[in-house]
C-alpha cells in the first residue's frame, strides 16, 4: 500500500525522539498549568514549582489526576492560563448544554488543533481533490468545526451538512459527488436504510470513505457499514477536554487507532486501584494534552476503557494504536452520539412539582438510532384519568428535560408507586441497545 503522511516528520519520528519532544512540551505544559487557578495550589502541593521540576516524562506521576467533577468546580474559567482577552473560541462536551466542561482556544491552540485533524483525515488516503461531507452537529460540540477545518487544512472541499435530516444529506451527495463523509456509526446505518426505502441507487452517489466516531461501535458495526454503503470505514476518537476530534484515528490499515503522541502523552491506568496496566492490556484511558496554552489539562481521566497494540503498524507510523473503546469506567451513556449522565436526567425531573419518586431510564434501539426513554411516577395526588394534566405534564418534563441534555426523550407517566422498586442499590438505566 502507498501510504501518505501530512506531517511525515513527525508520524514516522523515532520514539526516543518522540520522547523528547513530549518532555519538553510537558515542562511548556507545566509553566502554563501553574498560572491556572485550579492547578497553581495542586502542582505547588505536589512539590512541582516550575518546569524545572518535570526533569523527565516519569514525573508525570507525581503530577494529580484531573476528573470531569473538577472541571466543573473549575467552570467557567478556573483552567484559563491566559488573559480572557486572548481567547478566540470555546467548545463544551457534547450533551452540556449549561457547559460545565469548557475548552477554550487561543489562535495556536486551534492551528495545532486543526493539524491533528488534518493528519487523521489524509492518513485516511483522503487529499485535496475529495468532497467532505460533515454530517454531525456544528456548534458547542466539537465534531463539526473540528473536522470542518482539517478538511479545509488539506484542500478538501468541505459541505457543513451538520447533523439530522437524512434524505436532504442524500441528496447534497448526489448533487456535489460527495466522497468521504464523517458521522456517527448509527447515523450512517440509518443514510443507508433511508437510501434503501427511497430508491436511491448506490451508483448515484461516489461516496468512497466515512469517519466514524463520538460513540462506541463494535467491529462488526463497522464492517456491516462498509457492506452496506459499499466504503471504508475509520475509526475516529477523541474528547472535548482534549480538543476533540483528531486524538486517535485510524490509518488505512484500519488496525487501531494512532494516538498522536506529539500533542498528547496517554496512560492507562487501572480505575479502581489507579496503578498504571502492564503494557498492552484494557483499562482506563488517562490524557494529558500537550500543547494547549489556553486551557491545560493534565492526566486527565477520561473514563474511556481501552488499551494499546505493542506491535508495530505496518504504515510507518511511530505513533502507538488505542484498541477500539469498548466502554466506560463511569455511568455516562452515550445517546445518538451525545453523552449524557443519568443524574442529569434526575436533576430535571426530581426538581419538577407533580413527579413521584421513582423513575427510570430506558435505552433501546429505534432501527438504527438510539430512543431514549425516560418513564416517571406521578405525584400520590395527581389522577391517572385526567388526561389534559397529565398530557400537559408530560410535555412540560420532556421539554425540561430536552432543555438539560439536548436530547428529546420519549416520557411516559407512571401512577404513584407501579415503578418496580430494586431492592439494594436502585438500578435506573436499562440499556438494551445490542453490544
Ligand atoms: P465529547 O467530549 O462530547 O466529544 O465526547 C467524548 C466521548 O465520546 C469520549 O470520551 C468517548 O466516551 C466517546 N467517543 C468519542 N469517539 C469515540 C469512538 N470512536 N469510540 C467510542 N467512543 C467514542
Ligand atoms: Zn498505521
Amino acid at each position: 500500500m502507498n501510504y501518505q503522511y501530512w506531517h511525515r516528520k513527525v508520524e514516522i519520528m523515532p520514539r526516543p525522539e518522540l520522547e523528547v519532544f513530549q518532555l519538553e512540551r510537558l515542562q511548556a505544559l507545566v509553566d502554563y498549568a501553574l498560572r491556572t487557578s485550579f492547578y497553581a495550589p495542586k502542582l505547588r502541593a505536589a512539590g512541582i514549582k516550575g518546569s524545572d521540576d518535570i526533569k523527565s516524562l516519569d514525573d508525570l506521576k507525581r503530577i494529580p489526576f484531573t476528573t470531569k467533577h473538577d472541571l466543573r468546580e473549575g467552570f467557567p474559567y478556573g483552567f484559563l492560563s491566559i488573559p480572557k482577552e486572548e481567547v478566540i473560541r470555546l467548545h463544551a462536551s457534547s450533551g452540556t448544554t449549561g457547559a460545565p466542561t469548557t475548552i477554550y482556544f487561543n489562535r495556536d491552540d486551534i492551528t495545532r488543533w486543526t493539524g491533528y485533524v488534518a493528519r487523521s483525515i489524509y492518513g485516511t488516503g483522503c487529499n485535496h481533490t475529495d468532497v467532505f461531507q460533515n454530517m454531525i452537529s456544528y456548534g458547542l460540540f466539537t465534531g463539526g468545526m473540528g473536522f470542518h477545518a482539517g478538511g479545509e487544512e488539506i484542500g478538501m472541499l468541505v459541505i457543513p451538512s451538520g447533523s439530522g435530516n437524512t434524505t436532504r444529506q442524500v441528496r447534497l451527495m448526489q448533487d456535489f459527488g460527495t466522497t468521504v463523509v464523517h458521522a456517527t456509526p448509527s447515523f450512517l446505518l440509518h443514510v443507508e436504510s433511508i437510501m434503501r426505502a427511497e430508491g436511491v441507487s448506490r451508483d448515484s452517489i461516489k461516496l468512497k470513505r466515512a469517519f466514524a466516531g463520538a460513540e462506541p461501535y463494535s467491529e462488526d458495526t463497522r464492517r456491516r457499514i462498509e457492506e452496506l454503503l459499499q466504503i471504508d470505514v475509520y475509526n475516529s476518537y477523541g474528547l472535548s477536554e482534549m480538543n476533540g476530534p483528531g486524538v486517535a484515528f485510524e490509518c488505512q490499515c484500519k488496525n487501531g487507532l494512532h494516538l498522536w503522541e506529539d500533542g498528547y502523552i496517554a496512560e492507562i491506568i487501572n480505575p479502581d486501584t489507579l496503578e498504571p496496566v502492564p503494557d498492552g492490556e484494557t483499562g482506563e484511558l488517562v490524557m494529558t494534552i500537550l500543547c494547549r496554552e489556553t486551557t491545560p489539562i493534565l492526566r486527565y481521566r477520561t473514563r474511556d476503557l481501552t488499551g494499546f497494540y505493542t506491535e508495530p503498524c505496518p504504515c510507518g507510523r511511530t505513533h502507538r494504536r488505542l484498541r477500539r473503546i469498548t466502554g466506560r469506567s463511569d455511568d455516562m451513556l452515550i445517546v445518538n452520539g451525545v453523552n449524557i449522565f443519568p443524574s442529569q436526567i434526575e436533576e430535571v425531573i426530581m426538581a419538577m412539582k407533580d413527579v413521584g419518586n421513582n423513575y427510570l431510564i430506558e435505552i433501546e434501539k429505534d432501527g438504527v438510532m438510539d430512543k431514549l426513554t425516560v418513564k416517571t411516577e406521578i405525584g400520590p395526588d395527581i389522577f391517572m384519568d385526567d388526561s389534559r394534566p397529565l398530557n400537559a405534564l408530560k410535555e412540560r418534563i420532556r421539554k425540561t428535560i430536552q432543555a438539560s441534555i439536548t436530547i428529546n426523550p420519549r416520557v411516559e407517566l407512571h401512577e404513584s408507586g407501579s415503578l418496580p422498586v430494586s431492592e439494594g442499590k436502585a438500578k435506573r438505566v436499562y440499556d438494551k441497545r445490542p453490544r
